[in-house]
Parts: structure tokens; C-alpha cells; sequence
């Protein structure tokens, strides 16, 4: 995106019709040349171009291959170019009528988002590279050493969804000529090098698709350009030997993610073939440790000689791009950190250090030798007993009946409400000292005050503080925990233009003091319905941080969880008595192999478990997940043993329940019965409809009514609109079943 997020804003405006097209792709073409330097600058051999994408790269491959849904057909016009493809990205552009966006969803396992390609049974595919060999033509003005890179076909294919049910795979051969094609053009542009993605190949492969791989790689063999294939993002295990053995020249594997190819990949690498070993992680921001690094490199070396090549573990867009920015972080912890910029430094320091023959020990790059203490010895000491609630789920409903006497359909909102201009305002405010600390409260106090009274107002049985004090549901509590530390430009893409800027785990989590009790307490003072504490669970705290690679995840997240249960024990002793853990990351945590799940999922959920275990029966654990596929992970779902979860489920029509009533889910649930990503408001008969269809589901004893995720996204009259007609909703059905037990 640029140091500072150049592209980012540049598309913005454009998007809203400041800048002019050509002012975009002036802007694009600067950044990646800016890119391309500071590869040259580091001293690597080869840059790397083809890889720039104005919203998302897999959509480039779309573009490129025309497979355009006819949603977005428009007279060919060379000016709207770039306006369907922003039509296929975000439903609308400064030309082109709107049309339902492409579907988004994540790639492998980063936080990065995918455009998904439509394809359908006979799809046609046709060339238009023009953009692509522009951005080569480019490159090569600063140097012929110049890698082009691409998706690789069967993985663009795996990552395709057909519309009507047909096997994208029976599109290769039609692709493959498409690849032909780019082949022959690359090699008339006189580039040496052509580079294709192939991460699938760290997945379980059906034999389809690996049979896929033999007859595609034996038809692309190469004229003048020289094809290596490149995997990443995990070990490639039982698809090593097809790796090796597929006829291209260079091979290329990521060892940081996929330790175990090493001891056998040169058993099985050709006598011609090049490896390219991926040393430098292209997955966090920690400095590599290069003396390690060149102790497990050289028999390679050895082996290999020339043969052997030294690059990052994958591409470099899940990092951030440059440490020389940030000026606050403490020198302790910054001399440990490498952003995309000093990792391309990195790759070639060991390149050099290898050839050499010299290298010295890395200085302490461990970052808390000792760790500390106290904690440690509780995490040692934990037992069976620290992951289990005090009673049995159906005890605790019992109990929770007769202290909360919630109706059937009880109502309630995931958290928060709609974050306005004004909480916007006084938090930069007092960010940049403006506002004082008490007027910063006094502020958020109000705003507390006010979506009290809305929730009274509409009728809501639970109600929420409404989160207007929190900027993100991960950073607000790492600023208030030991062991995370902030970065100022640490910002990664997330989709599109838009940006995360995620946290770092540092040293060992530890909470000194509470962090959310005045508020709830606060909130809880104003009303005498019951009012959720709320708080962002252990998994996703984990998930959206960069994490430590010196201890286990496993134990950062069980040192969260601990931090999280403190929090927990404070809020009920201040006399909340109903708190949601979000865990709507819990998902995306899965392991990209099938065989590593079952080990995540165990320490994932007793990470949740420990987090909450301690509490009285009496006090209800609430947990909210989104956008999840539960069929994989429903029996994990279950063992989290929360009193009550809401759910994302709105925009597939209750589909997602089907997987709770195939397993009998037994505790109490709250199916979302609007989108809240839309600001259209549902109307009261659509939400009867969607609670009737999850009644025939799900025994309606155990449902609850809720939004499908929380407000902050959306506007006052909006939400006040329709959360009175879920309200009413709820009411009608309370009053069918009623009838119907008469
Ligand atoms: N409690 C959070 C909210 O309402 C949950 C956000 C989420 O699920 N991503 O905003
Ligand atoms: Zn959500």
C-alpha cells in the first residue's frame, strides 16, 4: 500500500471522484517503483514484478482472464477498464451501474481478503495482459533481472467458486492455454524468470487435483523463460515428491512455515532443478535469526551450489513495510523488528554471509530470556479442574432462569452501537491531549447514558454499554495489558484499501489492573435489566496480533485467557452478571492441514474455557462469532460450553443452523435475524420468518433475538428502526408459541 498508505488514499479518492484515472495509475506506478528500489537497494539479485494489484491480486488474474460475471458486461470502453473492475470488488464505481459485489473471503490462512473468481461450466477464458506487461515493461526499465510472477493455474482454479455446481478443474485445459499464451508473451518481453503461486500445494489435495498438476506443469514446459514453481504458507508433506518432480526448472518452498520439507527435499530435487529455500518469514515482524538460519542452510549450500537461491517465505503483503518509520517504539523491542523492507535486507545479508562461509551469533534475540515468573508457574501448575465451569450447563440454565426471568425470545444486541462522528471526535481529541482524561469520560459516559436509554426505549431484555470508548476490539485491550507493544505504521491490507494495524505480542501477557469495570459498572448502574460486560476472548485477541515465535501459541493464548479471567472474576464481583467473551476469530485460527485441526481446537477452546471457568453458576457466559462456517467446528463450538452464543446467519437464511440441529447443540443460541453490513432496515415479517425457520431448528427454549453483529458500523435512526422491529418480532413469536402450548 506504500509506506504511508499512498495507495489507500489515492483510491479513495478516486472512488469518490477526486482524482482522475490517470492521477491513480501515476500514484500506483510510483509505489511500484518505490517497491522495486528498495529490493534493488537491499542487494537482491532478481525483483520480483506482476504482483501489484490496485484492489486485489487475484482479481487482476480475473480481469486478465476476462472472467468478468455478466452482471458487469459493459460496451467496450477503454476508460472503463478499471471502473468494472472496481464494480466487481465493491458493487459500484465512479462509471458502470452497481451490481452485487464479487464475493470476498480469506487467503489461506492471513487476515488478507480474496476477491472470489466466478466461473462457470464452459467458461471461455480471453487474454487481456496488457495491464500486466505494462507493469513488466516497467520493472525491467530499472533492471533485466526481473521475475514475473502469477497465481499458478490449479491454485486460481481452487480458489474459483462455480455458480452452477460444475468442477472447476474441468477448466484446465481451456486455462492452460491462457497460460501458453502469457508464457510466450513474457518470453518476447526478454524476462528470465516467471514465477508461479502454487500454495494449494500445502493443502490436502483430492488426486484430481494432483493429477491436475502433473498434466498442467508437463504442458506449460518452458521456451525462453524459465518457470519456478512457488509454494508457501506451509509444509507441502505428501505433496513434496509431486513438487519436486513436476518438470520445471526452479522450485521454491517456504522453510519457515514448512520445517519438515527440509530433511527430505533433497532426496527428492532433481540433479537440474534450482531450490529457492524461503528463510525469511513473510508471515510476522520478527528479525531472523540469520546465524540459525545459516546453520540450517549450508549443507545446502553444499549440496547445491549455484543451485541453491535464498528469498522470503512467501510474498511480503502480510507485513509492514518499513521499521526506519517508526520512531516511538522502545530500541529494545525495535532492534528485534523487521518490516518487508529490512527483510529484503535480510535476504540478501544471508546470501552473502552464506557464500562467505562466515557468520557470528545473533545477540538476544529472545525477548524476555526469563519470562515471568509468577505466570509461568500458574500455567504449570493448571489442571482439569481450571477449564470446567462449577455445574453442568442444564444446572446453570436452571439457576440463570430464575435470577435473569427472561421471556422466551429474549432480545439483545452483540455489543456495540453505532460509533458517531462525536465519539470519533472526542477520542482523537484526547488522543492528541485537547480533551483531558475526566471530559474524555464525561463524554463516554454520556454516550453510555444515551444508548441505555435507546435500549430501554425499544424494549431490549439485555442490554449492552454500546462500546463507544473502544477504537478496536483487540487494541483496546492490548494498550491495557503488559506484553503488547504498538507500532505506528505497522499497517497490513486487509481488503480492497482498507488496512489492519495489528498489535504485537512482545513478552508475556500479564493484567495489572481491570480494564473494562467502570464502564460496565457504569452501565449496569443505569438500568435494571441485566447488562453484558464484554470482552474480546483469547483466540481472537491471538488471531489479530502479530504473535511470538519464541513460545507456543498455545501459551500466549492460555496467558490471555488468564488475563481475560481476572477481568472476568472483577466484573462479576462488581455485579455484572452476564459477560460475552467474543470469539468471532476462532474460526480462522484452523490450521491450513486437516491433521493439525484437532490440536488447535483443544487448546482454542480451553484457551475460551479458562478464561471463564471460575464464575458462579449463576453468572451467564454470552459468545458471539461471525461470518464462521460452523459445520467443521460445531463440536468445538459445543465444548466452548458458553450459556448462550450468537451467530452470524442472516445473509444465509438460517442455512448455518443446520449444523446446530444436526448436532443437537444444547445450549442456548441467538441466530442473527438481520444483517447488520447492510443500512437497509429488515422488515418485521422477514425477521418472523427467518425466527420461524431457526423455531424448526433449534427448540425454541433455547433461542435468543439478535442483529447478526455488532452496531458501530451503522447509524442512530437505522438501528433504533430496527432493532423496534426485532423487538416486535419477538413478541409476535413469543405470542404463536404461546398459542400453540394452549
Ligand atoms: N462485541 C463486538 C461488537 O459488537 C463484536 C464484534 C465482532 O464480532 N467482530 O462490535
Ligand atoms: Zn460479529
Amino acid at each position: 500500500m506504500g509506506k504511508q498508505r499512498e495507495l489507500k488514499w489515492a483510491l479513495e479518492d478516486y472512488w469518490r471522484g477526486g482524482l482522475s484515472q490517470e492521477q491513480l495509475l501515476t500514484e500506483a506506478k510510483d509505489i511500484r517503483q518505490q517497491h522495486w528500489q528498495v529490493q534493488l537497494d537491499a542487494g537482491l539479485d532478481w525483483i520480483t514484478a506482476g504482483d501489484f494489484a490496485l484492489y486485489d491480486h487475484v482479481l487482476n488474474h480475473s480481469y486478465m482472464f476476462s472472467v468478468v460475471p455478466e452482471r458487469f458486461h459493459v460496451e467496450q470502453e477503454s476508460t472503463w477498464q478499471w471502473d468494472t473492475y472496481f464494480r466487481m470488488a465493491r458493487g459500484r464505481s465512479t462509471q458502470g451501474e452497481d451490481g452485487a459485489a464479487c464475493e470476498m473471503t480469506k487467503w489461506f490462512d492471513t487476515n488478507y481478503h480474496y476477491l472470489v473468481p466466478e466461473l462457470k461450466a464452459g467458461q471461455a477464458f480471453h487474454l487481456k495482459s496488457d495491464v500486466w506487461l505494462d507493469e513488466l515493461k516497467q520493472a525491467l526499465t530499472l533492471t533485466p533481472n526481473v521475475k514475473a510472477v502469477l497465481i499458478g493455474p490449479l491454485t486460481y482454479l481452487w480458489l474459483s467458486k462455480t455458480q452452477d455446481g460444475s468442477d472447476p478443474l474441468d477448466l484446465l485445459p481451456a486455462l492452460l492455454d491462457v497460460y501458453a499464451e502469457l508464457l510466450h508473451q513474457v518470453s518476447g518481453l526478454g524476462i528470465q524468470w516467471l514465477q508461479l503461486d502454487e500454495p494449494i500445494l500445502g493443502l490436502d489435495l483430492p488426486q484430481a487435483w494432483k493429477q491436475g498438476f502433473e498434466s498442467a506443469y508437463n504442458q506449460l514446459k518452458s521456451g525462453a523463460t524459465q518457470l519456478m514453481l512457488a509454494t508457501y504458507f506451509s509444509e507441502l508433506n505428501d505433496n513434496l515428491s509431486l513438487a519436486c518432480l513436476l518438470p520445471v526448472p526452479a522450485l521454491h518452498l517456504d522453510v519457515v512455515r514448512g520445517k519438515g520439507d527440509l530433511n527430505k527435499v533433497l532426496d527428492r530435487l532433481p540433479p537440474y532443478k534450482i531450490l529457492s529455500l524461503g528463510v525469511v518469514n513473510g508471515r510476522n515482524i520478527w528479525r531472523t535469526d540469520e546465524h540459525a538460519v545459516c546453520e540450517t542452510i549450508t549443507p545446502f549450500q553444499e549440496a547445491l551450489g549455484e543451485r541453491l537461491w535464498i528469498g522470503s517465505s512467501c510474498s511480503l503483503l502480510h507485513v509492514p513495510e518499513d521499521l526506519d518509520q517508526e520512531t516511538q517504539l522502545h530500541t529494545d523491542i525495535k532492534q528485534r523488528f523487521a518490516f518487508a523492507k529490512q527483510k529484503c535486507a535480510e535476504v540478501s545479508a544471508i546470501a552473502t554471509r552464506i557464500e562467505k562461509g562466515t557468520w557470528e551469533t545473533n545477540q538476544d534475540l529472545a525477548i524476555n530470556p526469563k519470562g515471568n515468573l509468577e505466570l509461568n508457574a500458574r500455567l504449570a501448575e493448571l489442571n482439569e479442574h481450571d477449564f470446567r465451569r462449577h455445574s453442568a450447563f442444564e444446572q446453570r440454565k436452571a439457576i440463570q432462569q430464575q435470577a435473569f426471568e427472561l421471556p422466551a425470545f429474549a432480545t439483545t444486541t452483540i455489543g456495540s452501537f453505532p460509533q458517531t462522528n462525536e465519539i470519533r471526535q472526542a477520542r482523537l481529541a484526547y488522543k492528541q491531549g485537547s480533551l483531558s482524561q475526566a471530559d474524555y469520560e464525561d463524554a463516554m459516559k454520556q454516550e453510555i447514558q444515551q444508548a441505555v436509554a435507546e435500549q430501554e426505549s425499544i424494549g431490549l431484555d439485555v442490554l449492552v454499554h454500546g462500546e463507544a470508548e473502544r477504537n478496536d476490539m483487540v487494541e483496546y485491550f492490548g494498550q491495557q495489558l503488559d506484553g503488547y507493544s504498538f507500532t505506528q505504521y505497522g499497517w497490513v491490507q486487509s481488503y480492497g484499501s482498507r488496512c489492519v494495524k495489528p498489535p504485537v505480542i512482545t513478552s508475556d501477557i500479564v493484567r495489572n489492573e481491570p480494564m473494562t469495570v467502570r464502564w460496565s459498572q457504569y452501565a449496569q448502574s443505569l438500568t435494571s435489566r441485566p447488562m453484558k460486560g464484554m470482552l474480546t476472548g483469547p483466540i481472537t485477541m491471538l488471531c489479530w496480533s502479530f504473535t511470538r515465535e519464541d513460545i507456543p501459541l498455545k501459551t500466549q493464548a492460555f496467558q490471555l485467557a488468564l488475563a481475560l479471567q481476572k477481568e472476568v472474576l472483577d466484573l462479576e464481583a462488581a455485579g455484572i452478571t452476564m459477560i460475552q467473551v467474543d470469539e468471532p476469530a476462532l474460526r480462522e485460527g484452523l490450521p491450513l492441514r486437516k491433521h493439525d485441526w484437532q490440536d488447535y481446537l483443544r487448546w482454542a477452546v480451553d484457551a475460551f474455557r479458562l478464561s471463564v471457568a471460575p464464575v458462579k453458576d449463576s453468572t451467564q457466559i454470552h459468545t458471539h462469532m461471525c461470518y464462521a462456517e460452523f459445520n467443521d467446528i460445531i463440536d468445538a463450538i459445543a465444548q466452548l460450553d458458553a450459556d448462550v452464543i450468537t451467530i452470524e446467519t442472516s445473509r444465509s437464511n438460517m442455512e448455518l443452523l443446520d449444523a446446530f440441529e444436526a448436532y443437537a447443540y444444547p445450549n442456548d443460541i441467538g441466530p442473527g435475524v438481520y444483517d447488520i453490513h447492510s443500512p437497509i432496515v429488515p422488515t418485521q415479517e422477514w425477521m418472523v420468518e427467518l425466527l420461524r425457520k431457526a423455531a424448526k431448528a433449534i427448540p425454541p427454549e433455547q433461542l435468543w433475538v439478535n442483529p447478526d453483529c455488532g452496531l458501530k458500523t451503522r447509524a442512530w435512526p437505522e438501528t433504533r428502526a430496527a432493532l423496534t422491529l426485532m423487538v416486535n418480532a419477538a413478541q409476535q413469536l413469543r405470542h404463536e408459541f404461546a398459542q400453540a402450548s394452549v
